[in-house]
């Protein structure tokens, strides 16, 4: 029996013993299963459309939590009816993108999505949002650095919601076509503002990607605002994404940041080198059947684009039609020739060298806005030991040189000073959330900066 037949069984008799026996024998014992299973999600067959309604009105929520409970990761089960089931499409997708109702990219789903430490927490609270639109986290609020999946996570709670139910209106937009909707809406002309409202208000869930951009555009920010009351106390689900926290958002009204700090952040960090492997091993099922890329290519690539998925994703891309145009094997040759150029710079930077800890020094310094020299110096206002100490505890971590080394660094200090720091940095952050968003943040500047 595969896993995910195990987890039925299991689930099963649990309902067993939670329903009463018609119940479990007219709806659950039936089902079967497609055991197709996209990322966690799994797609279950019930006879008919009444049954499928019934389980997803009534039961959903008890079967997920049963479902979560019995194993380890995240998993969520996905009921549809017999005449629902599709065969898999035999032609592979191509790179064409393919626009959907609502204007969703149908290839930003769930099932896309390389799930990994930087990103689980968001994946699982989108997968929830997803299965119960308005009702778990309103508005659910995802941040992140550029290129780190932030559209494709709004997109996929989009298409998820649309895949169950294709009645529902999803709205797609980004905050800049917001802007400029609002903008002909002064226009004052009367069919633009029923233009507006068809567009903004009949809908069921909208996705507003990019909410930074409406810094500084404060008349369309009341709009929005007065929009966003509207849909919330309607119980339409509102989802957006931004570069910062919602603490952090600099001219944006603090009526809507602090409506956004009311529902639920969730952050997608710079994934690892392994689950960057995952994702680009995804990307090439995606793109070609014909081309293989080994292992060791993939790793290659993923070690040289560590802080944006955009561009690592970008550089595949650029790889396999490099291969097909010439017909060449993917060897680290034709690596070299189709990259070459953005790698040999990478390549430099890279090395570590001594100018990798001045970066470091540079890179705290400059976030907590203190001078270098006060950085490395002996003044001892908390102002400067926390970014000193963080400093201290980033070399460490990166490159795991002596506690003597790094002291030396710092106007000699001594390697009992330095230890101590390292240790109190570590220990903190794991009850400091500011202090963790500060260190992770500056981590990500680095490792952005260290591989450009
Ligand atoms: P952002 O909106 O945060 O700038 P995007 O959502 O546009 O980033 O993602 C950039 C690219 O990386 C997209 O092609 C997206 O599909 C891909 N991507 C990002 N995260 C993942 C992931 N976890 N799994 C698979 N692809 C991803
Ligand atoms: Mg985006």
């Amino acid at each position: 029996m595969s896993p995910n037949s195990i987890l039925w069984q299991t689930i099963l008799k649990d309902l067993e013993k939670l329903y009463n026996e018609e119940t479990y024998n007219e709806l659950f014992l039936p089902v079967t299963s497609t055991f197709k299973d996209q990322n966690g999600l799994l797609t279950m067959v019930v006879a008919n459309e009444f049954l499928k309604n019934r389980i997803n009105k009534l039961y959903i929520a008890k079967i997920n939590e049963l479902a979560t409970k019995h194993s380890n990761t995240p998993v969520r089960l996905k009921f549809i009816a017999q005449d629902e089931v599709v065969e898999e499409p035999t032609t592979d997708r191509k790179l064409t993108i393919d626009y959907r109702q609502g204007n969703l990219n149908s290839t930003y789903t769930f099932d896309s999505f390389v799930v990994g430490r930087s990103n689980m927490f968001a994946f699982r609270m989108a997968m929830k949002v997803a299965d119960q639109p308005g009702a778990v986290a309103n508005p659910f609020y995802i941040f992140g650095d550029v290129g780190l999946g932030k559209t494709h996570l709004m997109q996929a709670i989009g298409n998820y919601i649309l895949d169950n139910d294709v009645e529902k209106r999803i709205l797609y937009v980004k905050a800049d076509n917001f802007i400029e909707d609002f903008v002909s809406l002064l226009s004052r002309n009367k069919n633009k503002t029923e233009e507006f409202n068809a567009k903004y208000k009949d809908i069921d869930v909208i996705l507003v990607d990019d909410i930074q951009i409406m810094a500084n555009a404060s008349k369309t920010q009341m709009e929005f605002f007065k929009l966003f009351d509207y849909l919330y106390l309607n119980n339409k689900q509102i989802v957006i994404t931004s570069d910062k926290p919602a603490s952090q958002l600099t001219n944006i009204m603090p009526r809507l940041t602090t409506r956004f700090e009311a529902g639920l952040s969730v952050d997608i960090q710079v994934p690892d080198l392994e689950h960057r492997v995952s994702i680009l091993k995804r990307k090439t099922l995606t793109l070609d059947a014909d081309i293989e890329v080994s292992e060791d290519i993939l790793t290659f690539i993923a070690s040289q684009f560590s802080a944006n998925i955009r561009e690592m994703e970008g550089a595949l891309i650029r790889l396999i039609s490099y291969a097909q145009t010439f017909n060449l094997d993917i060897t680290m040759h034709v690596v070299e020739d189709a990259l070459g150029a953005v790698l040999k710079t990478k390549k430099k930077s890279n090395e570590l060298n001594e100018n990798n800890y001045d970066k470091i020094q540079s890179i705290v310094s400059d976030y907590f806005q203190v001078t270098l020299q006060d950085l490395i110096g002996k003044k001892r206002h908390t102002k400067y030991t926390l970014p000193r100490h963080i400093a201290m505890y980033l070399i460490k971590l990166k490159y795991n040189i002596p506690y003597k080394t790094i002291g030396s660094l710092f106007s000699d200090r001594d390697h009992s000073t330095v230890l101590a720091a390292c240790e109190k940095v570590e220990r903190d952050m794991k009850m400091d959330s500011n202090l963790k968003f500060a260190v992770d943040s500056i981590v990500k500047k680095l490792d952005s900066t260290l591989t450009k």
